[in-house]
């Protein structure tokens, strides 16, 4: 059964669409069975997967509102080797409609139910903000991965982040946990960043990923072609360290079991 994780930071533009479309790619690459979905009304991590947000029939929008199926508003894309749960602008809509429904922050989760089979991994792309939609992610997320640059607010943004955490793993999902902290963006030229890259290992030890994500134009540059860095430029820095990071994802769930 597959792991679910969200990719969520409140802070926006930490590079929260651009680990999760990677990650998914790194992930495929090495035989991992991936849907992606795109939990935020932006539609970046649809478009960067190549597929077009407004010519989306079904979106997460109708998953939501549980007027589709998983099954049936999936899309393979193709050239990433992973499926595609794609979202647009219509998805700001459902924070309202969700307001007045039954199980507003669970449908997610529920609707996910039928398809888990099919898959080693779920990866949530989670819009910058705790509203309705990242909610649905948490509940139904059996961890979180949190990109991080190594910058001094980085670390105040944190603490908001791990507080929501906690509330959600109290109230709401008892399975949830911070399964790591990526460092991201990463140049280590600048000394800042190299000391709050040590600070965070410190601090928060195996909660920190060994794999460091480079800052790499090639990855900033693959979502104009409509592809994940690890697909558009397989040999550069930025994606090397992508598919190193899918290799130690695997390598450190191999010995914890999936708990659905
Ligand atoms: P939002 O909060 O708006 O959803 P986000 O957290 O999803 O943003 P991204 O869209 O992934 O952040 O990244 C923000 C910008 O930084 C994008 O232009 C992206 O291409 C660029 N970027 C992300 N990671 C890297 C990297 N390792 N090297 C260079 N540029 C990067
Ligand atoms: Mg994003």
């Amino acid at each position: 059964m597959a792991h679910i994780f969200c990719i969520s930071n409140q802070k926006g533009g930490v590079g929260k669409t651009t680990t999760t479309v990677n990650l998914a790619a790194g992930l495929a690459k090495i035989g991992q069975r991936v849907l992606m979905i795109d939990l935020d009304p932006q539609g970046n991590a649809t478009m960067g997967s190549g597929i077009d947000k407004r010519s989306l029939t079904l979106s997460v929008y109708d998953v939501l509102l549980e007027s589709a199926s998983v099954a049936e508003a999936r899309v393979r894309a193709e050239p990433c080797g992973y499926d595609v749960l794609g979202s647009n602008r219509e998805l700001a809509g459902a924070e309202v409609e969700l307001v007045t429904l039954e199980r507003r922050e669970k449908r997610l989760k529920t609707a996910l139910a039928s398809v888990l089979g099919e898959y080693d991994f779920v990866l949530i792309d989670c819009p910058p903000s705790l509203s309705m939609l990242t909610l649905n992610g948490l509940c139904s997320a059996h961890g979180v991965i949190v990109p991080m640059q190594c910058e001094y607010f980085a670390l105040e943004g944190l603490t908001d982040l791990v507080n929501t955490i906690k509330q959600v793993h109290a109230h709401l999902n008892p399975a949830l946990q911070i399964i790591g902290l990526l460092r991201v963006m990463f140049d280590p030229r600048v000394t800042l960043q190299q000391q709050v890259g040590a600070q965070l290992k410190s601090h928060f030890g195996d909660k920190v990923f060994n794999t460091v994500i480079p800052r790499n134009v090639r990855l900033a540059e693959a979502p104009s072609y409509g592809l994940p860095g690890v697909v558009f430029d397989p040999a550069a820095k930025g994606s090397q360290a992508f598919v190193e990071f899918a290799a130690e994802m695997v390598s450190r769930l191999k010995t914890s079991t999936p708990k659905n």
